[in-house]
């Protein structure tokens, strides 16, 4: 089986509501591991991938489990096993957007630190799809609030991490208690020995599917990456096209729909840009094509697929507004400039949660992907000043009928305005220079310790309160998610995993967990002005609040702790219920 084979995914045999689905989650061609694994998991086999997050493995499993369930049935009939809680519901979450038009159908997220009760009343009300950490659904297990009697499908995401995590036995256990016909899917980065010897014991002989590498870059392309923040990429864009004066490019991004608004974005800028993917006509397509070979239009946003068909030379660089999801990809997209002899630019904008797969883009290059700095508002101003004179003085020495336009530099002197003035305003509207939205501090992320170690990213947003005041500034000094702290990781998620255990206080503080977070939209401010309000306690005497997606800890001082648990049990932040409780350490 080979990739070529499927170039879509309605080619895979897919339903509609997966297809339309897929559509408007802007998914335009199945990603290697996909077009592979997808009819392999469909046929029935069992299915070894070996393949890292980012790759589109989740959808790889996701699409064939939602195309075997018995919507009539209410029993769960597929089980995934993640090593964190972060994944469980990064992975729940993927597979409800796949669903959203299979009517009917339930996926529950099971990992530590949710509420158990609340899984167990979610439970009753019947699920098809179990997305959990082993230790959470161990626990299931043993208080028999989850059956297995009807499972089909089996998929060990991260299997290599769960193994790293301590929890073999919990996954075997959990196998050993699996009906004998279901099938087995194991996903792994890595294909160790102990992740060979779980394969063996517990696949009925599968069907090993790794991504074929096959070509390598170019050696004349100028090859950097940028840490940007994702809602600063196209200011970032517009910065290297200015700097570098790039006049024909090519930006790639994975979906149509981020196609539709770079392209969107950077016309409003002015900038001369035009979109391809798939959704368009043929003649659109080479409507679109002819004006950027004329060079009416100077910049091409293309996905990966609608850029295969198109033949363009001589470009000036190539930028990945985000990075591609397969290392093949990124090869086929700088390849695109730096032809013939020519140098190119390959410009990556690399968002935090990217920067592993730049990783893993290097390592499969073999080629070191330099770090850039980006350009500053005032570098940016710099160089259009210099190229606005160059064209003035150009002009003045090209120009025959300059006379014609002798009289405009009286007549505004006649208005009152002086030389410099005119020629100032000129400058301004000709150079195009926008004001400044971006505050240069306001554009890259921060590189955390955790980064630099190539470990993952943490989750809690921090605010302390004391040293910024007021404001609630996130600082620097991120916590760390629990996942990527190895001393702890064997906890998290797991069967005595509880998300309320937390670090350790400042004297004289109480650290408190509240059961709400992130997701539930709550700011910093809303918990101090529920807390002060209705403990009655000054709100300057709360510190430091740690939001995380599901829940939030915050220290109270240790005298008033008592009178905050009285006062918020059973009461609502933000129209929310919480429940409060003193954070275990
Ligand atoms: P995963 O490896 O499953 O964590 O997927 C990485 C990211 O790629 C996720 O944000 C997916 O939504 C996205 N993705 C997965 N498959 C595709 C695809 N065929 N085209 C575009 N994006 C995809």
């Amino acid at each position: 089986m080979t990739t070529e084979n499927f170039e879509t995914f309605s080619e895979l045999g897919l339903s509609e509501n997966i297809l339309k689905a897929l559509n408007e989650m802007g998914f335009e061609k199945p990603s290697p591991i996909q077009a592979q694994g997808i009819p392999a998991v469909m046929q029935g086999s069992d299915v070894i991938g070996q393949a890292q997050t980012g790759t589109g493995k989740t959808a790889a499993f996701g699409i064939p489990v939602l195309e075997r369930i018995d919507i009539t049935s209410n029993a769960v009939q597929a089980l995934v096993l993640c090593p964190t809680r972060e994944l469980a519901v990064q992975v729940s979450e993927e597979i409800g957007r796949l669903a959203k038009y299979q009517r009917g159908l339930k996926i529950e997220a099971i990992y530590g630190g949710d509420s158990i009760d609340r899984q167990i009343r979610s439970l009753k009300k019947g699920v098809h799809i179990v997305v959990g950490t082993p230790g959470r659904v161990m626990d299931h297990m043993e208080r028999k609030t989850l059956k297995f009697d009807e499972v089909r499908m089996m998929v060990l995401d991260e299997a290599d991490e769960m193994l790293d995590m301590g929890f073999r036995e919990d996954i075997e256990s959990i196998l050993a208690d699996m009906p004998e016909d279901r099938q087995t899917i194991l996903f792994s980065a890595t294909m160790s020995k102990p992740i060979m010897s779980i394969t063996k014991r517990f696949l009925n002989d599968p069907i090993l599917i790794k991504v074929v590498r096959n070509e390598l870059t170019n050696q004349n392309i100028e090859q950097v990456y940028f840490e940007v923040k994702p809602q600063a990429k196209v200011e970032v864009m517009t910065r290297l096209i200015d700097m570098y004066h790039l006049k024909s490019l090519l930006v790639f991004c994975n979906t149509k729909r981020k196609v539709d608004e770079i392209v969107e974005d950077l016309q409003l800028r002015g900038y001369a840009s035009e979109g391809i993917h798939g959704d368009l006509r043929q003649q659109q397509r080479s409507n679109v094509m002819s004006k950027f070979k004329a060079g009416v239009t100077t910049i091409l946003v293309a996905t990966d697929v609608a850029a295969r068909g198109i033949d363009v030379s001589g470009l000036d660089g190539v930028i990945n507004y985000d990075i591609p999801l397969d290392e093949e990809y990124y090869v086929h997209r700088i390849g695109r400039t730096g032809r013939a002899g020519m140098s190119g630019k390959a410009f990556s904008l690399v968002a935090r949660d990217e920067k592993y797969r730049l990783k893993s883009i290097e390592g499969y290059t073999k080629v070191k992907i330099e770090k850039g700095v980006i350009p500053s508002y005032e570098d940016i101003v710099g160089v259009r000043k210099a190229r606005f004179v160059e064209s003035i003085s150009n002009s003045i020495k090209e120009g025959d009928d300059l006379n014609l336009y002798n009289d405009v530099l009286e007549m505004l002197h006649h208005s009152g305005f002086s030389t410099e003035q005119v020629v100032a305003a000129l400058a301004k509207q000709i150079m195009g220079v926008q004001k400044n939205e971006y505050a240069d501090s306001n554009l890259a992320w921060e590189e955390r310790r955790s980064d630099r170690d190539g470990r993952r990213e943490g989750s809690g947003d921090r605010f302390d309160r004391r040293s910024s005041g007021s404001r609630f500034e996130r600082s620097g000094d991120r916590r760390e998610n629990d996942r990527y702290a190895p001393s702890s990781r064997r906890s998290e998620g797991g069967r005595d995993g509880d998300s309320r255990r937390s670090g350790t206080p400042e004297a004289g503080m109480t650290r408190l967990f509240l059961s709400l977070g992130r997701k539930d939209h709550i700011l910093p401010k809303d918990i101090v002005g529920a807390i002060a309000g209705e403990a009655n306690i000054p709100g300057k005497t709360i510190g430091a609040i740690d939001i995380y997606d599901k829940f939030t800890f915050v220290d109270v001082p240790e005298r008033d702790a008592r009178a905050v648990l009285r006062a918020m049990d059973g009461n609502t932040i933000k129209g929310k219920p919480v429940q409060i409780d003193i954070a275990k350490q």
